[in-house]
C-alpha cells in the first residue's frame, strides 16, 4: 500500500478539505503532519494567541485521528529541512497539501516540491483556501485586476455554487507513528489568555445595516477561522450567498487581496504604487507609542487600539479610522502600523492586512485617495453617536485623565495633504 503525508497548513479541519479529500481517495495510507515553522514562530511572543489557537485545533485533529487508530505528527523547525528528513524516515511515496498564495509560502512550497520531485515522489497540491485562485480571475487580456469593482464583476460572472468536499476518514488508514503529540511548552509557547471567538453567521441578514456600527456584534468573526481554515470557504459561501450580497462582497475582497499579493509580491515590503515612495514619513516614535496604547485623545482611535490590545480583534470601521489616523494625522509609515496589527490581530493575514493598510495610506492598488483624510471626531458622531463603543473601551473617557487630542485635526489634515503632494511630485 502507498503511504503519503498530508501537510496541514491553513486548513486545520477535516470537513470540506480539498487536498484531504483527494488524499483519502488516492487509496494510500495517510500520515497527517503539521510543522510549526521556525522561520515564522521564532519571531512571536511566548503567549501568542494565534499559536494557542493553532495548538487547540491540532489537539482536536489529533483526537479525531487517534479515534481512527492513528495520530497527528507535529514537528518544529524549517519545513524544507523537516521534509527532507521525513521523506526517508516515514518512507513516503508522496505529499498532499492545499495551496497558499503568499510569497514566502510559495517559495517554501517550491523547495519542498523540488525535494520530492528529485526523489521521483508525487506531490499533489490543490485549491482550497479560496473560491478562485489568483490566475482564475483575470482581465480579458490576461492581466490581473488592480481595481476591486471590475474584479468582483468578473468573479461573480464566473461563480457557480461550489460543492463541499467529502472527507470520510473511514475510507483510509491514518498511520500511527511513535511520536508523542507535543505539549505547547515543548513548542516553546505558553497558553494565551486571549481566545478566538466562535464565528456566527446569524449576522448575515442584517450585515449591510449593522456592519458599520462598532458597538454592535454585527460582523461574523470569521477572520481567524478563514485564516487557519477551521471552516472551509465553500461551506461558508454555500451558507451565505443567497442571504447577503454585501457579505459575499467582503469575501471577494479577501480574494482580491490574495491575488494582489500573488501577482504583485513587492507589496509585502513596498508601496503598491512607486509614485508614493517619496512621501517623507515623520515616524515619531513617541507618537507611535501613543497610538499603540490608545492614548491619542481621539476616542474612536483610542477605543479601537484598546480593543485590539485587549482582545486581538478590532472592528473593521475602526481599523479604517485607526489606520488612517496613523498614516495621515501622524504621518507614520503604514508599515509600522501594519506590523503592529500583524502582531496583535487574531485574524492577521498578510494579504488582507497589507492590502487594507495600503488602502488606508493611499499607496495601494484600489486605495482611498491621499487627500481623503478621515476626521475621527466626525466618524465618532456618525458610527458611535451614543458613544457606547468608546465608553466601553475607555473607562476614563469623560474624566480629566483622558488626554486632549495629540494633534489638531485641521492642522494634521493640511500637513498630510501637503506632505503627500510633495512626495508625489518627487
Ligand atoms: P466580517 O465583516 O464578518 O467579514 C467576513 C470576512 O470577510 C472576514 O472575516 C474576512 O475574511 C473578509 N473581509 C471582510 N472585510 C475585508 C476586507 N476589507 N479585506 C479583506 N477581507 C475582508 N482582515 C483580515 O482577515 N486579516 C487582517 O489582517 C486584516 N487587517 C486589516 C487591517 C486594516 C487596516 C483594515 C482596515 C482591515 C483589515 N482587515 C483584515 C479586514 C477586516 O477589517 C476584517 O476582515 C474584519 O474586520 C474581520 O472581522 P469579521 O471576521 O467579523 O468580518
Amino acid at each position: 500500500m502507498k503511504r503519503v503525508a498530508f501537510w496541514f497548513r491553513r486548513d486545520l479541519r477535516i470537513e470540506d478539505n480539498c487536498a484531504l479529500h483527494h488524499a483519502i481517495n488516492s487509496g494510500a495510507e495517510i500520515i497527517p503532519v503539521f510543522i510549526f515553522d521556525s522561520n515564522i514562530i521564532d519571531e512571536l511572543p511566548k503567549n501568542d494567541s494565534r499559536i494557542t489557537f493553532i495548538y487547540q485545533q491540532l489537539t482536536k485533529l489529533n483526537t479525531i485521528f487517534q479515534d481512527m487508530g492513528g495520530g497527528m505528527t507535529v514537528h518544529i523547525g524549517d519545513p524544507v529541512k523537516i521534509w527532507s528528513d521525513l521523506i526517508d524516515k516515514y518512507d513516503l511515496d508522496g505529499l498532499f497539501y492545499n495551496r497558499d498564495y503568499e510569497p514566502y509560502a510559495r517559495e517554501r512550497d517550491k523547495q519542498v516540491y523540488e525535494l520530492f520531485n528529485n526523489k521521483k515522489l508525487e506531490v499533489h497540491s490543490f485549491k482550497d483556501h479560496v473560491i478562485f485562485e489568483p490566475q482564475q480571475v483575470l482581465k480579458d487580456d490576461g492581466s490581473p485586476y488592480t481595481v476591486f469593482t471590475p474584479y468582483k464583476r468578473k468573479w461573480l460572472s464566473k461563480f457557480n455554487l461550489p460543492k463541499a468536499y467529502d472527507c470520510d476518514l473511514r475510507k483510509t488508514t491514518i498511520v500511527k507513528l511513535e511520536k508523542d503529540f507535543p505539549k505547547l511548552e515543548t513548542i516553546g509557547f505558553e497558553e494565551s489568555d486571549q481566545s478566538v471567538p466562535d464565528f456566527h453567521l446569524d449576522v448575515v441578514e442584517d450585515y449591510a445595516a449593522k456592519r458599520n456600527t462598532p458597538s454592535i456584534d454585527g460582523t461574523s468573526k470569521l477572520g481567524p477561522h478563514l485564516r487557519f481554515g477551521t471552516i472551509g470557504i465553500r461551506t461558508i459561501v454555500q451558507k451565505v450567498m443567497d442571504r447577503s450580497d454585501t457579505f459575499l462582497s467582503e469575501l471577494i475582497w479577501r480574494e482580491f487581496f490574495q491575488q494582489i499579493i500573488f501577482h504583485y509580491p513587492h507589496v509585502v515590503n513596498a508601496n503598491f504604487r512607486a509614485k508614493y515612495d517619496g512621501i517623507e514619513w515623520r515616524n515619531n516614535e513617541e507618537e507611535f507609542k501613543k497610538w499603540c496604547e490608545g492614548k491619542t485623545g481621539y476616542p474612536m482611535v483610542d477605543a479601537g487600539m484598546r480593543e485590539l490590545n485587549e482582545t486581538g480583534f478590532m472592528h473593521n470601521r475602526v481599523r479604517m479610522i485607526t489606520a488612517g489616523f496613523l498614516c495621515k494625522h501622524l504621518l507614520i509609515d503604514w508599515r509600522w502600523g501594519e506590523a503592529y496589527f500583524a502582531e496583535k490581530l487574531l485574524d492577521f493575514e498578510l494579504a488582507a492586512n497589507n492590502g487594507n493598510w495600503q488602502w488606508a495610506a493611499g499607496t495601494g492598488c484600489d486605495a482611498a485617495p491621499y487627500f481623503r483624510v478621515f476626521n475621527p471626531s466626525e466618524q465618532l458622531k456618525k458610527f458611535d453617536k451614543d458613544m457606547a463603543y468608546v465608553k466601553k473601551w475607555i473607562p476614563e473617557l469623560l474624566t480629566e485623565e483622558y488626554p486632549q487630542p495629540m494633534v489638531d485635526h485641521k492642522f494634521a489634515r493640511e500637513r498630510a495633504i501637503d506632505t503627500y503632494k510633495k512626495g508625489i511630485a518627487g
